[in-house]
Order: structure tokens, then sequence, then C-alpha cells
């Protein structure tokens, strides 16, 4: 087998690929090629593999989908061997998780870290990808793979004053590997998403007082944590092929073990629907959303389930004032619900106050806090948990120019399209790992991830045993993929 360990590329030499990136795409890409007799090279930005797990330090950080199901599939030594300690793993876990597929399939010495990829080009003359580091390195391949995840890049908004504050600023996308000290602190937390929502009880629990300033309450959903139930994962283990069979054929990619009901909220009285929603509720997590078949495509039956959730949080917080200014009131389940661990209790916490900024924007950030409403809020800390640059934002970062030096920002200036989410027409041999346009973030992402990784591959056999050497997107294949996307969309409730 032939692995180069320190890849050295030239056009009268190139590699089979590069990929960018070494979360848990990329590791599974580099696999993939590595055990097919390719040449390759994964360029990462972390010091490390991990990914999304390898950033998001933050405290509470812990998957919404359960340890069993948020695994690679693909090896089934590595599905047996592994051992999960708790129901929903947390981030160092699944951490040291990525560590290990890294080292059990030697994959480390094919990778770069602490190495950004600046541009990438399409060279017609060769059908080669010219990529360029931040170091000055370039490597030629014939194939590159994006695996730069969809959630990469933070979303700091541009408050006035934003560098102005002299207390410690954390995003929670860009956690310190070293511990964070709350004691005593007087922290600020702008953002109530799901890194929001994980990580508040926690410092809560650790701070002197944390003022939560919050635009658009989310619904979230009880994960009733613990340790995994050693009965349950052997069962699983047992028959691990047939429930990953199963959770793929599931709309997310995940919940093939939870019972499943196809009728809908009308079928049942109110009393029913009411036990329904209980027992989806102490189950906890994700699941809730698949209580009845008709919560994602009726409005009127999305409202029954979110007006259940408004109820649960007017039923767990204490003060009336603050339980309204959490219920959500769009629809449930648009964006991805959020799985918590004490969170709307943390608001009977005497040193918890929730802040609106829906009505009263930030003004700005001062040296001592921010200001809203014409309020001074001072703080020792201040905690940005507001979100990514979704899908787009990371590739477009890189200067990415593909047939006739056009660039991926001026092709996708009216909006990103892809075919299957995993190839760009004017960008051949150019494959996006959970690309836009694919399930990706609503769904389980390694299955998501295991899908595209594998179709790719089998791309590129069929590639090599047919001796052919490009493979593009049709335009024409792009607007029939954007256009199901689009009548799937029209299908379900939204909040537009
Ligand atoms: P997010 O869901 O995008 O939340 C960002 C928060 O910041 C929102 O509450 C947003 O308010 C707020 N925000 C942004 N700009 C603001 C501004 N200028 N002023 C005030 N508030 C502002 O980000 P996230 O919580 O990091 O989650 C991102 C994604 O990762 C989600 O899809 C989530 O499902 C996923 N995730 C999953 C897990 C898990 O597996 N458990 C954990 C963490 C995250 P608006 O809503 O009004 O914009």
């Amino acid at each position: 087998m032939l692995h180069l360990k320190d890849p050295s590329s030239s056009e009268a030499n190139p590699l089979d690929l590069v990929i960018v990136g070494a979360g848990f795409a990329g590791l599974y890409a580099l696999q993939r090629a590595l055990s097919s007799d390719r040449t390759a090279v994964a360029i990462e930005r972390g010091g490390d593999v991990g990914g999304t797990w390898y950033w998001n330090r933050y405290p509470g950080a812990r998957c919404d989908v359960q340890s069993m199901e948020y695994s690679y599939s693909f090896n089934d030594a590595l599905q047996q061997n592994w051992s999960w300690t708790e129901r929903y793993a947390a981030q160092p876990e699944i951490l040291r998780y990525a560590n290990h597929v890294a080292d059990r399939f030697e994959l480390r010495p094919h990778i770069r870290f602490e190495t950004l990829v600046v541009a990438m080009t399409f060279l017609e003359a060769t059908g080669l990808w010219r990529t360029e580091t931040n170091s000055g390195e370039i490597f030629f391949s014939r194939f590159c793979i994006m695996a730069t995840g969809c959630l990469s890049s933070t979303n700091l908004p541009d408050f006035v004053g934003r560098d102005d504050f002299q207390g410690e600023a954390y995003h929670t996308g860009t956690w310190p590997h070293e511990p964070v000290d709350f004691t005593g602190k007087r922290v600020g937390i702008i953002g109530t998403g799901s890194s929001s929502i994980q990580s508040i009880p926690i410092i809560a629990a650790a701070c002197a007082h944390l003022t939560v300033f919050q635009r658009t309450p989310n619904y979230s959903i009880p994960a009733h944590n613990g340790p995994i139930d050693q009965d349950y994962a052997q069962e699983i283990k047992a028959h691990y092929e047939d429930f990953r069979g199963l959770n793929r054929q599931m709309f997310a990619g995940f919940g093939a073990h939870q019972s499943r009901w196809e009728d809908s909220v009308f079928d049942l009285d109110e009393p029913e629907r009411k036990e329904r929603f209980e027992a989806r509720w102490q189950e906890g997590g994700l699941g809730f959303s698949s209580s009845f078949s008709d919560t994602g495509s009726n409005l009127e039956a999305n409202q029954i389930a979110a007006e259940f959730v408004r109820n649960k949080i007017r039923t767990l917080v204490s003060d009336p004032e603050t339980a309204e200014r959490l219920c959500p009131d769009q629809v449930i389940g648009c964006k991805r619900v959020c799985v918590d661990t004490n969170y709307y209790e943390t608001y009977n916490r005497p040193n918890v106050d929730l802040v609106s900024v829906k009505d009263h924007p930030i003004e700005r950030i001062t040296p001592t806090g921010l200001i809203t409403n014409g309020t001074q809020y001072d703080f020792d800390m201040l905690i940005f948990a507001t979100g990514f640059d979704a899908m787009t934002g990371t590739l477009l970062k890189i200067d990415i120019q593909g047939r006739a030096g056009m660039t991926l920002a001026e092709t996708w200036s009216a909006g990103p399209k892809t075919y299957l989410g995993l190839a760009i027409n004017g960008f051949p041999n150019l494959f996006t790992v959970s690309g836009p346009g694919s399930p990706s973030v609503l769904a389980n992402m390694i299955v998501a991830i295991e899908q595209h990784v594998e179709w790719i591959a089998s791309c590129l056999s069929y590639l090599r045993d047919n001796s052919k050497q490009i493979i593009e997107a049709e335009v024409k294949a792009e607007e029939s993929w954007v256009e199901l996307v689009n009548e799937i969309a029209e299908d379900l409730v939204s909040n537009l």
C-alpha cells in the first residue's frame, strides 16, 4: 500500500486527494482514501482532530443525539470495542472518541494540524486542484473533499464597541482549552441557542450572578441524561448492523429504538394527546418532535405541540413573567429543538436574571459590560453564545476558484446551489461533505457524513475503474435538486 506520510506533491506528481478538515467528516474521508490506496493529506486548522468537538468546549457541551447512535458505523470492531459512559455523551468523551479513531486507523501522520487552507484553484490545463495554505505550502491533487463542517465559523455580531470590554470575553464556539473559573464573578451571556441552553445551568451554579440576554426564546426538551444502561448498550451491540440500518432509514438518521406513531394529533382527544406528549417529554430528547406524524407538516398540529412545551415552561419556571418571556411563539421544530439538563429550572435560582433584547437590541458593548434599553449592565465576564456563520461561512472564507477563474463567492452570490449537497457546477472534482442543500444539520451528523463520504468513495472508484479523470455537477442536475429540496420544504411548517 502506498501511504504518503509526508505528502509532497507537484503538478507532475499530484496527490489523489486533498481533504480540508479533520473533524468527523475529514477523518472518515481520510480513512476511506487510505484504505483504497489513494494518496491523501488532510489539512486542519485546529491543533488536533475532532472539528466541532475540538472547538466547542464550553461548560455543558454535549451531543443531543444518543451515544449509541452518534458514532461511526463503518467498522464493526470499532463500534464493538468502544464503550460510551453516558446516554448523551459530553464533549470530552466525544473528543476522546475522535482521537481513538484517528489513532486506531493511523490517520494522524496524514494530517497537517494548525494549518489553514487559504486558496484553492482549479487548473483547467491539467484538471488538477492547487491548494495553498497559510504557511505557503502548495498541494496539487486530482480531487478535493471539503470536510469543513456546517458550523465551524463563529458568528460574532458587530456590536458597537464590541472590543471595548475590559473583562474576560469568550465565544462558546472557540472556548479556551484551559479551565475557566466562574467563582464569585458576574457573568453576562448573549444568546439562547443550544450552546447557551447547555451552558447556562452549569455557569449559573458556579458564578456569583448570571444575566442572560435573549433575543428569541427556544424550545428545549429535557435530556434525562445519565449513565448509559449497559444492558441496553449490549443489546444494541448484539444487533448493531440492523440498528444502524434502521437509523439510516429514519427521517433524521436516528431514533430507530423509539416507539413511532403514524397517527395525527387530531386522531386523539385532548387527554390522550397530552398523555402522548407527556410520555415523549419523559423519554426526553429530540424524539419529542415525532410524537405525532403531522406536527412538522400541519401548522395547527404544530401549535398544539408548541403549547404543550409552553405549558411545561410555565410549570417549571416559578416567576410567571420570566416564564412568559421564555415561551417561544414560533413553530416548534423548524429550528432544531434544544435538549437540556435543568435549563428552565435554572431561572428559579436567585442569582439568574433574564433580559429580553428582542424589542430593545443591545445598543453597545462598554468597557464594563453592555447597554440595552438605556440600562448599563456590568460584568466580570461576557460570553457570546451567538452561534455560527452556518453552512457556507467556512467555505466562503477560502478563495476557491473553479472553471474560468469563477470564485465560489461569485457563483453563490445569489445563495448556495449544489447537487445533493455534494457537488457544485463549475467546480469539477471538488466535493462538499454535508454541504448546503443536504439534510445535514437537522439530522444525525455522523449518519449524514458517512452517507456523503461513502457516496464520494464510490464515485472515485467508478472514475478510477472507468479511467475517467473529471466529474462535475451539471447545471440541470443542480436545478432539479434545488427544486426537489424546495418542494419538500414547502410541505413543512416554517416560520416564514
Ligand atoms: P444558535 O442556535 O445560532 O444561537 C445563537 C443565539 O445568539 C440565538 O439565540 C441568537 O438569537 C443569538 N444572537 C445572535 N446574534 C445576536 C444579536 N446581535 N443580539 C442578540 N442575540 C443574538 O447558536 P448555537 O447555540 O451555538 O447553536 C448552533 C447550532 O449548533 C444549532 O443548530 C444547534 O442545534 C447546534 N448545537 C447542537 C448541540 C448539541 O448537539 N447538543 C449543541 C450546541 C449547538 P436569534 O435566535 O434571535 O437569532
